[in-house]
C-alpha cells in the first residue's frame, strides 16, 4: 500500500517548523463517484525569519496529477521532484501562488480515509492524513489556513453538497448540475476538513447560545433513519449547554452540522461545524438500541461538540501532542456523562475499561507514553494510552488543583493559544502559571510509559494510636523505556473502624482531625505518613476515586474487602473491593482446578453478594456494577502465565455457585425491578433494568432460568431487555436460543446497527464450536469484510472477547485471525492493524499457544505488499521476542 514507507519511523524531536504561511486555500472539487476532480488555489508566503528561497513541500497520496502551476506558469516534471508522499518544488518565490489540479477515485477508496463512497453518499475522513488523498498540500496540523470550497455535481445524485463553515453562494448549471459554496472563517489544520455530498434527509433544531446567536441544528442521515435522531439531538443540546454552564464556552458559528454514515473506521470526526458520525454513535430508537447505546451516543456526541474548543480552536502541533487534544476531549465528556447521568457510576466504567484495555497496551509491545516520541504509523497511535489514559492525566490535575484552579488554567490556555497549534507542554504550562505552582515533575506523566505500582504498607500502634501509611511506587520497565523516575501520584484515601465508620483524619503536624477524606500526593519513590488519634486499627479505603492510573497493592484481608463493600463512602473503592475479592476466589479457584483440586465457593464472597442483593438504598445501576465479575481477559492479566480454559471454568464455577446459593434473593430482586412498566429512557429507569438484567444474567444459571428469561424476551419492548434475554439464551445453550437468533434476524435483517449485535452475541458465545460459528457468519449477506462495524462485531468480537474460541489449543482461531489480518489489509490498512493488535498479548500464554502465535505473527510479517499500518503492529509483537 505504501511502498518504501514500511517501517520507517518519524520522531518528535525532529520538529521543524513548516517555513511558509498558506493565506487561503480555494478548493474546486467536480464531484463523481468513480472519478472526481479537485482544483485547488493556494498562496504561499514565506514566514517572517526564513531565508529566502526555501523549498515548497506538500503532501499527497494516490493522486492522479493533472497540473501544476506557480506564479502562473505551469510546471513541468523538471521543476518538482515527487518522492513517496511529497511533493517538492525546490527554491520557490517567497510568495507563491500555486494551481494544481488531481483527480481521485472515491468509489474504489476502500480504506476509508480520503473521500470515499458510503451507500448513497460521498464524505470525507482526514484525521489523521487522509486530506493528501484528496489533494496535495502540506497535510500537518500546523499548517492553518481558511477554506473557501466550491462543489459541483449532478443535482439529482448528489442534491444535499456540504462544507465547513457557512454556505455562501449556490446556483444551478447546465444539465441538470448545481454548484455551491462553504466558507469557514475560522483557519484550521487539513485534518478538520469536511465534505459531504449525496441524498440525504435531515432532522433540524436550533439552540440559542448565551450571547445570543442561534446555532442552526441539522443531523443528516438516510432516509429510513429519520425517527432515530431524537437522542443524538437532545444530546447536541445538552452538550451545549452544558460547555456554556461548566467551560464557560460556546459555540463560534450559525450552523452545526452531524451526519451519519455507516462506513466509518472510527467512533466519530469533529470536523470544524460538519461532524460526521459512525451511525452507531447517532441511530437509536429504544427498541434499536440499549441503554449502554443511548449512553454512548451522549457521550460521543458530547466529545465531538466539545472538541470545537479543545482541539478545533486550539489544535496539536504535531500528532505527537494528540493526547493534548484527545485526553482533553475525552476528560470533558466523561465530565459531561458524569453531569448527565450518574457520576459514580460513569467513574467505574472509566475505569473498568482503563484497566481492561489500557494496562495491558501499557505492559505490551506497543506501549507507549500518553505523548509518544516515534512513530511509524499515525494511525496506530490513536490508543487506548492517548485517549484514556490521556484523560487521567487531566484529571489528576483536576485533582491537584481544584475545579477553580482548573477552570483558572483552562482560561489562560484558551487567552494564550486560541487560534494556533501547541503542545503538551504548553498546556501544563497554562495550567502552572494561572494558579503559580510548579508541575515540572508532573509533566513527567507525559513522557514515562507504563503502569505505575504503588505498593501499601501500614502499621498501627495502639499505645500512641498512631497509624503509619509507607507508600512506595516502582513503574516496571516497558518496552520502550526501561529506566523509570518517580511519578507525582495524587492519592485520596480514607480509614474505617471495624464497625464501617469512617474517622476524621488528623496527620502528625497537623493540630486538629479534618474531613475523613484526604489527599496525599506522593512524589518520591517512597513517603510515609502518620495519622494520629486513631482510636483502632482502621481499615484503609484506599485510592478513592481512583486518583491516579496506577496499580494498587495492598493485602487486604476479605474480612476488610467485605467491610469496604458495605460502608465505605467511596463509589469507586465499593466496587474495587469487590471486584479484588471476586477475583481473589476466582483466581484461587483457577489454581485449584488446575492442580485437579475440586473447586469451592468462599463463604466470603457468598455473604458480600447477599448484601448487595439486600442493599435496597443504593443505587440500582452501582449494585450492578459491583456484581458484574471482573472479565475472563482482565483475569488473565492477573496470571504470569494465563491458563485459558482454567479462567473460564472457574469463573463460570463462581458465578454459578453464587446464582444457585442466592437464587431466591436474585429471583425477589428481579422481580421487584421487573416491574411491567412501559420503556422509559431516564437515568433512573436505566439503573432498574442494569440491576435487572444482572440478576438475569446469574439466574440463566438455575433451574428457574430458562423460563424467566424467554418471558422477558416475550414481554420486551426494548432492546436492552430483548438483547440481554437472548444473549443469556445463547450463553446459557438453551434449545430456545436458536429461535430466538432466527426471529431476532428476521426482524432485523435490513437493520445494519442492529444486525451488529446479532452477529456480536454470537461471535462471543464460548467454545471450541465458536471458529465453525464465525466461519458460516462471515458467509450471511448482512456481513461484509469491507464494513468496519461488521469486521469489528463479528471478527473483532471473536479475537478481543471470547478468550476460550481465540485461544483454542490447536491454533485455528488463530491461523483464521491471521489470514484476516492479511485479507483486510489489502482494503482497509486501519482497520486490519487494530484486528492485529489481539496478537499483543501472545507471550503471556503458554509454550504450546506461544509457539502457534509466532508462526502465525511471522506468516503475516512475510506477506506481500503489508501496510507500514500493520508491519508497525505485527513487527513490534514479534521484538518484543527479545529483538
Ligand atoms: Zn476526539
Amino acid at each position: 500500500m505504501k511502498e518504501g514507507l514500511a517501517n520507517k519511523s518519524i520522531y518528535r524531536k525532529d520538529y521543524k517548523v513548516y517555513p511558509w504561511d498558506v493565506g487561503q486555500l480555494d478548493l474546486h472539487f467536480d464531484i463523481a463517484r468513480e472519478s472526481t476532480t479537485v482544483r485547488t488555489e493556494m498562496e504561499f508566503q514565506l514566514k517572517d525569519g526564513e531565508q529566502a528561497k526555501q523549498d515548497i513541500v506538500l503532501n499527497g497520496s494516490e493522486l492522479q496529477l493533472e497540473s501544476l502551476s506557480l506564479n502562473g506558469s505551469e510546471l513541468s516534471g523538471d521543476d518538482y521532484v515527487i518522492d513517496g508522499e511529497t511533493l517538492t518544488i525546490p527554491d520557490a518565490p517567497a510568495k507563491s501562488v500555486l494551481k494544481t489540479e488531481v483527480r481521485i477515485q472515491p468509489a474504489s477508496n476502500s480504506a476509508l480515509e480520503g473521500l470515499y463512497l458510503s451507500g448513497a453518499f460521498l464524505l470525507t475522513q482526514c484525521e489523521a492524513q487522509g486530506f493528501r488523498k484528496i489533494t496535495w498540500f502540506p497535510d500537518r496540523p500546523d499548517v492553518m489556513t481558511t477554506y473557501r470550497v466550491t462543489m459541483e455535481a449532478d443535482r439529482a445524485e448528489f442534491p444535499i453538497l456540504l462544507s465547513n463553515g457557512n454556505q455562501e453562494a449556490s446556483g444551478e448549471l447546465p444539465g441538470g448540475r448545481h454548484w455551491v459554496r462553504w466558507e469557514d472563517p475560522f483557519p484550521k489544520p487539513t485534518y478538520l476538513f469536511a465534505l459531504v455530498a449525496g441524498d440525504l434527509a435531515l432532522v433540524e433544531d436550533h439552540f440559542t447560545t448565551r450571547s445570543g446567536r442561534d446555532v442552526v441544528l441539522r443531523i443528516y442521515v438516510e432516509s429510513e433513519n429519520l425517527d432515530r435522531c431524537e437522542h443524538a439531538m437532545q444530546s447536541l443540546i445538552n452538550a451545549m449547554r452544558w460547555d456554556e454552564e461548566r467551560f464557560n464556552l460556546e459555540y463560534d458559528l450559525d450552523i452545526y452540522h452531524i451526519v451519519a454514515t455507516n462506513d466509518f473506521n472510527m467512533g466519530a470526526m469533529e470536523n470544524k461545524s460538519l461532524n460526521i458520525f459512525n451511525s452507531k454513535y447517532v441511530l437509536a430508537r429504544p427498541d434499536t438500541a440499549t441503554d449502554a447505546d443511548f449512553q454512548g451516543i451522549e457521550g460521543v456526541i458530547g466529545h465531538e461538540y466539545f472538541h470545537n474548543w479543545t482541539g478545533n480552536r486550539v489544535t496539536c502541533r504535531d500528532w505527537f501532542e494528540l493526547t493534548l487534544k484527545e485526553g482533553l476531549t475525552v476528560f470533558r465528556d466523561e465530565e459531561f456523562s458524569a453531569d448527565m447521568q450518574s457520576r459514580a457510576v460513569k467513574r467505574i466504567r472509566v475505569v473498568r475499561d482503563l484497566r481492561s484495555r489500557q494496562f495491558p497496551e501499557d505492559d505490551g509491545p506497543m506501549s507507549h507514553p500518553i505523548r509518544p516520541d516515534r512513530y511509524v504509523e499515525i494511525n496506530n497511535f490513536y490508543t487506548s494510552t492517548v485517549y484514556q489514559k490521556g484523560a487521567t492525566i487531566i484529571r489528576m490535575y483536576h485533582t491537584l488543583l481544584g475545579e477553580s484552579g482548573f477552570q483558572k488554567g483552562m482560561k489562560l490556555y484558551f487567552d494564550r493559544h486560541d487560534g494556533q497549534a501547541v503542545t503538551c507542554d504548553d498546556f501544563l504550562a497554562a495550567m502552572a502559571d494561572a494558579n503559580g505552582v510548579d508541575l515540572e515533575r508532573f509533566g513527567r506523566w507525559y513522557s514515562q510509559s507504563g503502569t505505575p505500582q504503588v505498593h501499601v504498607s501500614d502499621y498501627y500502634d495502639s499505645a500512641s494510636r498512631k497509624y503509619k501509611l509507607t507508600l512506595k511506587q516502582h513503574t516496571p520497565a516497558t518496552h520502550d523505556q526501561k529506566t523509570k523516575q518517580a511519578l507525582v501520584i495524587p492519592f485520596t484515601c480514607g480509614l474505617l473502624t471495624n464497625n464501617g465508620e469512617e474517622l476524621p483524619l488528623q496527620l502528625e503536624d497537623e493540630t486538629e482531625a479534618g474531613p475523613g477524606t484526604r489527599l496525599l500526593v506522593l512524589e518520591e519513590m517512597q513517603q510515609e505518613y502518620t495519622f494520629v488519634n486513631v482510636p483502632e486499627a482502621p481499615v484503609p479505603s484506599l485510592f478513592r476515586d481512583f486518583s491516579a492510573p496506577v496499580k494498587v497493592f495492598y493485602d487486604y484481608s476479605h474480612a476488610q474487602l467485605a467491610i469496604l463493600i458495605a460502608f465505605d463512602s467511596d463509589a469507586y473503592v465499593r466496587w474495587d473491593a469487590a471486584q479484588r475479592m471476586a477475583q481473589d476466589v476466582i483466581l484461587e479457584q483457577c489454581h485449584r482446578h488446575s492442580k485437579g483440586q475440586e473447586m469451592r465457593l468462599d463463604p466470603s464472597l457468598l455473604k458480600a453478594f447477599r448484601g448487595t442483593l439486600s442493599d435496597r438504598a443504593a443505587d440500582p445501576a452501582l449494585l450492578a456494577e459491583a456484581m458484574i465479575m471482573p472479565d475472563e481477559d482482565y483475569l488473565a492479566e492477573q496470571m504470569e502465565v494465563v491458563d485459558v480454559d482454567g479462567i473460564h471454568v472457574a469463573r463460570k464455577f463462581i458465578k454459578s455457585g453464587l446464582a444457585n446459593e442466592l437464587e431466591e434473593l436474585f429471583a425477589e430482586r428481579y422481580a421487584d425491578l421487573n416491574d411491567g412498566l412501559p420503556y422509559q429512557k431516564s437515568p433512573e429507569a436505566m439503573a432498574r433494568r442494569a440491576l435487572k438484567n444482572v440478576c438475569m444474567s446469574y439466574l440463566q444459571d438455575t433451574q428457574a432460568g430458562e423460563s424467566l428469561i424467554t418471558a422477558q424476551l416475550e414481554s420486551s419492548d426494548n432492546m436492552t431487555d430483548s438483547l440481554a434475554a437472548i444473549k443469556g439464551l445463547v450463553l446459557m445453550d438453551s434449545p430456545m436460543a436458536g429461535k430466538a437468533l432466527s426471529q431476532f434476524e428476521t426482524r432485523w435483517s435490513e437493520d445494519a446497527l442492529v444486525m451488529d449485535k446479532w452477529f456480536a452475541m454470537q461471535a462471543m458465545k464460548p467454545g471450541c464450536d465458536s471458529l465453525g460459528r464465525v466461519r458460516e457468519l462471515m458467509k450471511h449477506p448482512a456481513f461484509s469484510i469491507q464494513n468496519p462495524n461488521k469486521v469489528r462485531s463479528l471478527i473483532g468480537v471473536f479475537a478481543m472477547l471470547n478468550p476460550t474460541g481465540f485461544h483454542a489449543a490447536d491454533g485455528s482461531g488463530y491461523a483464521f485471525h491471521a489470514d484476516r489480518v492479511i485479507e483486510l489489509d489489502g482494503l482497509n490498512p486501519q482497520i486490519a492493524a487494530r484486528m492485529a493488535s489481539a496478537f499483543n498479548r501472545w507471550k503471556r500464554y503458554d509454550e504450546s499457544r506461544k509457539k502457534l502465535i509466532k508462526a502465525q505473527l511471522q506468516r503475516i510479517a512475510a506477506a506481500d505488499n503489508l501496510s507500514g499500518d500493520v508491519s508497525e503492529i505485527i513487527n513490534n509483537a514479534l521484538r518484543s521476542d527479545g529483538e
